[in-house]
């Protein structure tokens, strides 16, 4: 399978080297595992900012391939998709998957072993099971009163 995110070039094990707000934007777009599950619809409790994701996908989410089908253009479909950088990751680590390079990384963490970055193609992501291919269901035909009824546990 072709990488769909551009990998190749970069320093070995950059990210245990670099702090995120020095990683140059082919490096910070690397570090995406392309697992899919911030494209998943999140419910959170007011009150304690407790985040759970469910299985009830984004509108432009492709389920089989985990990418966003209008990722140039998502924003004239989908406004508040969050467009991660060095400078916004401490406003919305706390809601971001727990397998989540960019959480991993802001948290002093290691990426796992089944990280593109350390095994060399994309398939591993899913192979280890942490994607979210084949797992969603459509928010068109959801109604937002059974979004609980999807809630995943996290870490898978
Ligand atoms: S949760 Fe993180 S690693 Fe997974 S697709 Fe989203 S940005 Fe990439
Ligand atoms: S618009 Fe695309 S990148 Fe944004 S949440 Fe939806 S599927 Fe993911």
């Amino acid at each position: 399978m072709i990488d769909p995110i551009s990998r190749g070039g970069l320093s070995p094990r950059f990210w245990e080297k670099k702090p995120l707000s020095k990683m140059s934007p082919k490096e910070w777009e690397a570090l995406c595992d392309g697992c899919g599950k911030c494209c998943l619809n999140k419910l959170e409790d007011e009150d304690t900012e407790e985040v759970v994701l469910t299985r009830v996908a984004c509108r432009l989410l492709d389920d089989t391939t985990c990418r966003c089908t209008h990722y140039e253009n998502r924003h004239q479909f989908v406004p508040d998709c969050i467009v991660l950088k060095p400078d916004n990751l401490d406003s919305h680590a706390y809601w971001m998957p727990q397998t989540c390079a960019y959480r991993l990384l802001w948290q002093g963490k290691d990426l796992p072993d089944w990280h593109p970055l350390i095994t060399g193609t994309p398939e591993s992501v899913h192979d280890a099971g942490i994607s979210v291919c084949g797992q969603t269901v459509s928010e068109f035909d959801t109604p937002f009163e059974e979004w609980e009824d999807y809630i995943i546990e996290e870490p898978v």
